[in-house]
C-alpha cells in the first residue's frame, strides 16, 4: 500500500477511536463539546430576529473574562453573575460548554443569556425589560427592572426511532452498522444490567431491537433519550424491558408481567461503558498463575483505573492486600448467604465496616498479586462456596402494584406488539 494512504488511513481509524472512546467517558448527564456545533450563520440571524452570539468555552475561561472578551461591561456581567447566583453559581461553567448572549434586534442591548447546565436543563438569565414583567405594586401596574434566573427544560423536539441490530463482533459494531448512537446502546446495557453481562453474554448472532427518543433541537440531532422498549436476544433467549413510571418515586424498567428488572445483583461489576470498547463476543480468558484450586471466578479486562462497582448492597467485610495472590481484595458480605470478591484492584475505594449500596464504586481495577495483565477477577461466594454468578437464577425484582397494572399494560401494549413480531421472525430464521 502507498505510504501516504497508510499514514491517511491510520489517522482516520485513530479519529474513530477517540471520538468513541469520548462517548464512552460521558454519561447522558453529560453534554460532549461535540454536540454543540457552531453555526456561524445561524447564531448571526437574519435581521428580523434577535442576535444570538455563541461562545465556546475552552480551559482556562471564566464567566468574568468570556464576558470582558464579548464586550458586556464589567458591573453587567456582575449583574448578571449575581441574578443567576440562588440557580446556578456561573463559576462552575464548563469546558466544551457554551454561552449564548442574546441581543435584542431593536436595540442591540443584551436581553438575556443562556447556558446548558446538563443535558436537561437550561440557565436563562433576562433582562425583564424585554419580557413580560410588569406586577402590581402600590395598586398600579409597574414594570420590574433588573435581572432574573431560571432553570428551564431544555426544549427539545423528540422523535420515537425504532432501531435493531445483530451481534457479529460487538455491540459497538452493532452499533455503528446500524446508525445508532452509542450513548443508546450504553443506555439499553444499562437497562439489561441486571439480566445480561453485556462483557460476558453476548454471543455472535444475537439480536436486539430497540425504541426509543431522539433529541433534536432547531432540527439538528443532539443526543438520545428515554428508552421506551427493548428486546435482546441472547443465545436464543428473550429478554425484554419496558419503561414506566409508576410514581414520581418509582419508575424504571419492567419485564412484560411488570416486575421490576431491578435484581438483588447486578450482572457485572464493571460498567457496560468501560469494557466493551475491546469486546468481541466470545470468551475471554485471562491466564493467572498461582492461584490454587478451580478458578470459579469470572476476569474482566479492562485498563488500570477502570471503576469497579459492588454487584449488591452489603457490608464490606475485608479491604487489604492478601497473602495468596489476590493482590488488593475487597470482599462485601449481601446476606447470610451471599457475599463478592473483587481482586487484583490498583486501589480500594472502601472500608472495612462500610455499608455499601449496590453500583457504588468500590476499588479501582489493577493487576496487583499474581496476575498477567490489568483485569477484575470477580467471585461470587454463596454458602461458602464460589459459585458462577452469570449462573445464578435470582428471583424478579418488586412488581408493579395492583392498582398501576391496568395502567402498565395499556402503555405497553403497542410497544410489545412491536417486539413481539421482531422476536417471532428472529426466532422463524
Ligand atoms: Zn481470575
Amino acid at each position: 500500500m502507498n505510504k501516504k494512504i497508510s499514514i491517511l488511513l491510520i489517522a482516520v481509524i485513530i479519529a474513530i477511536f477517540s471520538g468513541l472512546a469520548y462517548n464512552y467517558f460521558f454519561s447522558q448527564k453529560e453534554i460532549s463539546a461535540s454536540e454543540e456545533v457552531f453555526d456561524i450563520k445561524k447564531s448571526q440571524e437574519e435581521t428580523t430576529k434577535d442576535r444570538v452570539e455563541k461562545i465556546l468555552i475552552n480551559n482556562g475561561d471564566t464567566f468574568g473574562n468570556l464576558m470582558a472578551t464579548s464586550g458586556v461591561e464589567y458591573a453587567l456581567a456582575m449583574e448578571i453573575y449575581d441574578a443567576a447566583q440562588d440557580v446556578y453559581d456561573l463559576v462552575k461553567i464548563r469546558v466544551g460548554r457554551v454561552i449564548e448572549l442574546v441581543y435584542n434586534k431593536d436595540t442591540d442591548e443584551l436581553k438575556e443569556l443562556r447556558y446548558k447546565i446538563d443535558t436537561e436543563d437550561e440557565l436563562r438569565i433576562r433582562n425583564l425589560k424585554y419580557f413580560d414583567n410588569t406586577k402590581v405594586a402600590s395598586g398600579t401596574l409597574e414594570k420590574v427592572k433588573g435581572w432574573e434566573a431560571k432553570l428551564e427544560a431544555i426544549p427539545y423536539e423528540v422523535k420515537t426511532r425504532i432501531a435493531e441490530g445483530v451481534v457479529e463482533s460487538s455491540m459497538y459494531q452493532a452499533a455503528m452498522d446500524n446508525d445508532i448512537d452509542i450513548r443508546a446502546i450504553i443506555e439499553l446495557a444499562n437497562a439489561f444490567q441486571w439480566s445480561i453481562d453485556f462483557a460476558m453474554d453476548p454471543r455472535v448472532g444475537d439480536k436486539f431491537k430497540l425504541i426509543y427518543e431522539e433529541r433534536f433541537l432547531d432540527g439538528k440531532y443532539i443526543m438520545p433519550g428515554q428508552i421506551f422498549a427493548a428486546v435482546y436476544v441472547n443465545d436464543g433467549k428473550e429478554h425484554y424491558v419496558y419503561y414506566f413510571e409508576e410514581s414520581e418515586d418509582n419508575k424504571g424498567f419492567f419485564d412484560e408481567d411488570g416486575n421490576s428488572v431491578q435484581k438483588m445483583f447486578l450482572k457485572a461489576p464493571v460498567e457496560f461503558k468501560y469494557i466493551s470498547s475491546g469486546y468481541t463476543a466470545g470468551t475471554r480468558v485471562i491466564m493467572e498463575l498461582g492461584i490454587a484450586g478451580s478458578h470459579r471466578a469470572i476476569d474482566y479486562a479492562a485498563p488500570i483505573g477502570t471503576p469497579i462497582r459492588t454487584v449488591g448492597n452489603g457490608t464490606v467485610t475485608f479491604t487489604g492486600w492478601s497473602s495468596i495472590g489476590y493482590g488488593y481484595l475487597t470482599s462485601i458480605r449481601h446476606n447470610g448467604t451471599y457475599s463478592t470478591n473483587y481482586a487484583h484492584q490498583s486501589k480500594i475505594a472502601v472500608k472495612r465496616g462500610q455499608k455499601v449500596s449496590q453500583g457504588d464504586i468500590i476499588g479501582y481495577v489493577g493487576s496487583t498479586g499474581y496476575s498477567t495483565g490489568p483485569h477484575l477477577h470477580y467471585e461470587m461466594v454463596k454458602n461458602g462456596a464460589k459459585i458462577d454468578p452469570l449462573k445464578e437464577v435470582l428471583p424478579p425484582g418488586k412488581p408493579i402494584k395492583d392498582e398501576n397494572k391496568e395502567r402498565f399494560f395499556e402503555s405497553i401494549k403497542s410497544l410489545m406488539e412491536e417486539l413481539k413480531i421482531f422476536t417471532a421472525q428472529v426466532f422463524k430464521e
